[in-house]
């Protein structure tokens, strides 16, 4: 049946359609605390339902009437996903929760690590708030814009399932043909041909597909693919991928942050490259390993709370891992009126590069390429990857664009110079070598594609090289 015949949900949708949009630019600070607080309430009412969160609260002793605004979260425990793992699946819903009408969806995690919640029809409509205020923000118009989505489809994974049981039904109020999904393990001449049929308005994918159409449209293939914007999401974009992406396709590239937990996107980048929280949808902490919260401006992991949702609650939940930096009250000229990130998003902690004298990279902080290809004002590295082989071996692989090869710097200068910036930001018994190879291989083990930085050092090995120094 479709739930839209279900008034409640299509008079509740039609109301976050019409007022989700521009909320971030149209409420003061004040209004927006105002209007969180509201929803905070009422996911707190929901949660008092689900097994996890009567347990953990009563453990604590926390009256959740007690709590009725955002700064108030503190006293209340935090979620891990281990407690989403052991209290999966009926802990993590409402007792009385019809399981026939909800989703499970799932994280990757190649390594056993993954964690399933549950997500339903109104959830994912909710959902569709953040993307709708970006599109409002960017001035792109829903009803008129085609967007392009290069994404995992499994069954279990998040864009699988919205595809699957959420797209159909939303066919009187959208045009679906004016979306096109296509799945990221295509072969990128597949996906640059289906692109250029499609003429997308906004494509969303990862770093390494956009890099490798950025290449190819280089090369003068996919002569309808104009977008007016195009978003990264799930992975950490780099400046010099950045810069090259937009150099081919004379259009931004910009981050989104999401994940599967979170169901919708938790920050944006602006136009001033500011990365904007959601924050009617979203309250965000940053805490420390010892779990204290850090002060705004020092880098922290991530804590969220969905304020918005049925299926599993997501309330003060640490299972993201990524680092964040939450700025302190500053604002930004682009007009929007939610807090920002300091420092762009970097990645998760267990990625962490450690090096032998101790000093401590997120992925997301150790590329430092792009200067160097900036100063010789050169595209001619088509994609590149960094390998921690060991705690003191870093490997640099470059594919070169073979058609520039002999334009402008020499390749023997790029690669003496990558060499040394990465020396000099490591330590003398870091062994750098950097290599020149055809390609660079994807993961067979993910789906995803390859990531820019990888360490293959392990976390515990990471810790017990801190311990040392
Ligand atoms: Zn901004």
């Amino acid at each position: 049946m479709n739930p839209f015949l279900n008034p409640k949900i299509s008079l509740s949708f039609l109301k976050n359609y019409i007022t989700d949009p521009g909320r971030i630019e149209r409420f003061s600070p004040q209004q927006l605390e105002k209007y969180r607080n509201h929803a905070l309430k009422k996911i707190l009412t929901y949660a008092s339902s689900v097994p996890l969160y009567q347990k953990k609260y009563e453990e604590t002793h926390i009256n959740i009437q007690s709590i009725k605004t955002t700064n108030e979260i503190t006293k209340l425990p935090f979620i891990t996903k281990q407690n989403l793992r052991d209290y999966y699946p009926d802990g993590i819903i409402p007792k009385h929760y019809n399981k026939k009408n909800g989703h499970v969806v799932s994280t990757g995690g190649t390594s056993g690590k993954s964690v399933s919640i549950y997500t339903d029809f109104p959830t994912i409509l909710r959902a569709l708030g953040p993307p709708l205020a970006q599109m409002h923000y960017f001035h792109l118009n829903l009803r008129k814009i085609r967007a392009a989505h290069i994404g995992n489809f499994n069954r279990y994974r998040i864009d699988g399932v919205t595809q699957e049981h959420f797209f159909p039904h939303l066919k009187h109020f959208y045009q679906l043909n004016n979306t096109l999904n296509l799945d990221v393990n295509e072969p990128i001449k597949t996906l640059m041909e289906r692109l250029n049929t499609f003429k997308p308005d906004l494509i969303i994918s990862y770093p390494t597909v956009f890099q490798h159409l950025a290449f190819l449209k280089k090369k003068g293939l996919g002569e309808h693919v104009n977008p007016s914007l195009m978003q990264v999401g799930g992975s950490i974009l780099d400046e010099y991928t950045r810069s090259y992406v937009e150099d081919a396709f004379s259009c931004p590239l910009l981050n989104i942050y999401l994940s599967v937990e979170s169901q919708a996107c938790i920050a944006f980048e602006c136009r001033e490259h500011n990365w904007h929280i959601h924050s009617d949808f979203f309250y965000v902490e940053a805490i420390d390993q010892h779990n204290n919260i850090v002060a705004p401006g020092e880098r922290g992991r991530i804590v969220i709370t969905r304020l918005f949702g049925q299926g599993t609650p997501i309330i003060r939940y640490t299972g993201m891992e990524d680092l964040i930096t939450l700025s302190d009250n500053e604002t930004c000229t682009c007009g929007l009126h939610s807090p920002i990130f300091k420092k762009p998003v970097e990645g998760r902690m267990q990625a962490n590069i450690v090096l032998p004298n101790g000093t401590v990279f997120p992925c997301g902080a150790f590329c430092f390429i792009e200067p160097i290809l900036n100063d010789l004002k050169t595209f001619k590295i088509k994609q590149y990857q960094v390998i921690q082989k060991k705690i003191n071996e870093i490997d640099i692989l470059l594919v070169i664009d073979e058609d520039l090869r002999n334009i402008g710097a020499p390749v023997e200068e790029i690669i003496s110079r990558i060499k040394k910036i990465y020396q000099e930001k490591t330590c003398p018994d870091v062994t750098i070598s950097v290599y020149e190879v055809d390609e660079i291989k994807t993961d067979p083990q993910s789906n995803k594609p390859t990531p820019i930085v990888v360490t293959h050092v392990s976390q515990e090995e990471g810790y017990k090289q801190l311990s040392k120094v």
